[in-house]
């Protein structure tokens, strides 16, 4: 593995080029068919699968490797020019987050008008209308995701802020 990491392995025709490790010399390797071949005195000794057999598959499989992340890159390239952007309707943003909680109740209003009521209680405080607690109800509850996102946007607000006056610095 060793090999295979450090040094660079040319492929050429069907031979992988394997350098070696004493520093003189060649060998080559062809990896396919199975086991593959190589033309050191070990191979050749034994015909076992030597190290520079090893150093050769290991190379295949990095140039594998390298081939596949370049063609995702180049996926992922032609996936950012494709994605199209529209512009943002601001003065129409800006008014319906001004207008949403006048236009939010009465909706809500609307809604609630047409729960009936529940039986009158014989005893005891009278109760408020059921169409008026379900109003109230779910008004609170949408004031607390508002408010949430208030403070969201007030947050982002600080940090344009803070950025601003680091830039004018
Ligand atoms: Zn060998």
């Amino acid at each position: 593995m060793e090999l295979a990491a450090t040094w660079k392995i040319p492929f050429k025709g069907n031979v992988w080029v394997v350098p070696s490790q004493s520093g003189s010399g060649v060998y080559n390797v062809e990896l396919s068919p199975e086991p593959g071949t190589c033309t050191c005195a070990d191979f050749r000794a034994g015909a076992i699968k030597c190290k520079h057999i090893y150093a050769a598959s290991y190379a295949q499989m990095r140039t594998k490797n390298t081939g596949r992340d370049a063609a995702v890159s180049e996926e992922l390239k032609a996936i950012a020019v494709k994605r199209k952007t529209y512009p943002q309707v601001w003065p129409a943003y800006t008014r319906a987050q001004i207008n949403e909680k006048d236009q939010f109740q009465v909706f809500l209003c609307a809604l609630c008008a047409g729960v009936g009521e529940l039986p009158r209680k014989t005893k005891g405080r009278p109760s408020m209308p059921l169409k008026d607690a379900l109003f109230c109800c779910t008004f609170k509850v949408w004031r607390v995701t508002s408010s949430l996102e208030d403070h969201v946007r007030f947050r982002e607000r600080r940090r344009l802020d803070s950025s601003v006056a680091r830039s004018t610095h």
